[in-house]
């Protein structure tokens, strides 16, 4: 693999705050409930549903950024709302609901309605690497992907029905190196760990996914794995699982 991988990390609400992030979530859109007998937030490391009201028109603002960098952003994030019944409104409104800001480091974002917890004018996403100058299908690459977990997406390699065979020991070398340099735990909780199968909507495991990440095939124990299939290829489109999924997310029918 000749290109470094420059790895999304999950935002991910403190255990302190999770109840108050679930009571959020299921005022939001009742899809978010945890049925009963199901394990609550607090009780692991799994996440709940995080996703906002069908037909909802999401405000959006950059809180820092020139305007020719926004306008690319606002023009490829769009594209989500041609599959989910979710409305983007990009504008100036300080108390939108997703802020905007390339002056952090890394490219991340909270989950769904987690960004009801951050306090403006805080960001809820940030684009750590985006510039004038860099390339089309990059910009694709990390703007859909950020904001599929603005929808409530998940990484697709923590998918539950994933069933990638890590070679761990390359897989934390890799990620605690440069230009990444995680902690053991980062790598644990934004490669290694799926998501809890009750708590998601899952599919089946969609290699195409923009939400997953390219996997170098020495970070596989078996490195025939996904034969036929370019592991290491860095998504830049919404796969065809992809709008299926947030339009089952975001019906239009409703
Ligand atoms: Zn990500």
């Amino acid at each position: 693999m000749s290109d470094v991988i420059r790895a999304c990390v999950d935002r991910v609400i403190p255990t302190a705050r999770r109840m108050e992030a679930q009571a959020l979530a299921e005022a939001e859109n009742p899809d978010n409930l945890i049925p009963p007998g199901e394990p609550a937030p607090l009780s692991g490391a799994v996440d709940t549903r995080k996703l906002w009201k069908v037909g909802r028109v999401l405000n959006v603002a950059f809180v820092d950024g020139i305007p020719a960098v926004q306008q690319k952003v606002a023009d490829i994030a769009l594209t989500w709302t041609e599959f989910a019944n979710i409305g983007l409104d990009f504008g100036d409104n300080p108390n939108a609901e997703i802020r905007i800001s390339f002056a952090q480091p890394g490219s991340w974002s909270y989950i769904g309605v987690d960004a009801l917890l951050i306090e403006p004018p805080n960001p809820t996403m940030n684009f750590g690497w985006l510039t004038p100058a860099t390339n089309d299908e990059e910009y694709q690459r990390v703007v859909l992907h950020e904001f599929g977990h603005a929808l409530g997406m998940i990484h697709e390699h923590q998918n539950p029905a994933n069933e990638i065979p890590w070679n761990r020991e390359a897989v934390l070398d890799y990620y605690m190196g440069p230009p990444n340099n995680w902690a053991k735990h980062q790598v644990e909780s934004n490669i290694f760990q799926a998501y809890a199968r009750q708590h998601t909507k899952y599919t089946d495991f969609d290699l195409l996914s923009i939400m997953r990440y390219p996997i170098p095939r020495e970070h596989l124990a078996d490195p025939a794995w996904g034969a036929g299939h370019d592991v290491e290829w860095q998504n830049y489109q919404l796969s065809e699982v992809d709008k299926q999924f947030i339009a089952e997310c975001y019906p239009f029918d409703e």
